[in-house]
């Protein structure tokens, strides 16, 4: 199974990925977190992210097309934060094609601004990977992470400003992806404003329909 979790910057996508590779036996691609790996080494990089805003198409499909050729893919995988623009998912469409691989369903989860604001302001993450909310999940003790007990931290692009940029940036260049997909009848809309669990389940609900 190959699936795309899309939607914009705070609508679960990270949250719902740990469940769904808890659950079925994928690999979560998740392209802000290789380029947060990467931008420890690539000044470009890091400036882009913090301004909110995308990194080129070219180094994105490189990286990913890179990245699907590794053996673990095979069993599934579950892209998260990609494709972003028309010529990322023409480039996926591509890559796809050549490697005779099919998409199962792009998840669109849906949320309102507001609501993206408020998650992602609270939103503090562990460098293991976990994420957590300040109310809506909150850590066991505050600040430390329940898996590995590491300080928890605020990425740098979740401050207001910069949220607002990612925002305008999902609007213009992300969001006409929904018709592509639509018209390729891949889209399963997913109310993203319903609790963790709530999400899941109708995420699990289409996999098994799938399957
Ligand atoms: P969120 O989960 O909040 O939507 P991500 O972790 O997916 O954010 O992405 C963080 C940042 O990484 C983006 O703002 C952008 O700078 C960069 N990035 C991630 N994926 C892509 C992509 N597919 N194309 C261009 N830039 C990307
Ligand atoms: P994305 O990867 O789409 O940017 P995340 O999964 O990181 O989004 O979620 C953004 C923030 O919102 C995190 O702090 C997370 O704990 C919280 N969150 C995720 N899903 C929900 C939900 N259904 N209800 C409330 N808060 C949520
Ligand atoms: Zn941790």
């Amino acid at each position: 199974m190959n699936y795309i979790l899309f939607g914009p910057p705070g609508a679960g996508k990270g949250t719902q990925a740990k469940k769904i590779v808890e659950k079925y036996n994928v690999v979560h691609l998740s392209t802000g977190d290789m380029f947060r790996e990467a931008k420890k080494s690539d000044e470009k990089i890091s400036a882009l992210m913090a301004a909110g805003k995308l990194i080129p198409d070219e180094t994105v499909v490189e990286m990913v097309q890179k990245r699907l050729k590794k053996d673990d893919v095979k069993n599934g995988f579950l892209l998260d934060g990609f494709p972003r623009t028309l010529n990322q998912a023409k480039a996926l469409d591509e890559m796809l094609k050549k490697e005779n691989i099919k998409l199962d369903a792009v998840f669109f989860i849906s949320i309102p601004h507001e609501e993206a604001i408020k998650r992602i302001a609270g939103r503090r993450v562990c460098g293991c990977g976990a994420s957590y909310h300040i109310h809506f999940l909150k850590s066991k003790i505050e600040g430390k992470c329940d898996l590995c007990g590491s300080d928890l931290i605020q990425r740098v692009d979740d401050k207001e400003e910069t949220v607002m940029e990612r925002l305008t940036v999902y609007d213009n260049q992300t969001k006409p992806l929904i018709d592509y997909y639509k018209t390729a009848g891949l889209i399963v809309n997913i109310d993203g404003a319903q609790d963790e669990k709530n999400v899941f389940e109708q995420i699990a609900a289409t996999i098994k329909n799938k399957k």
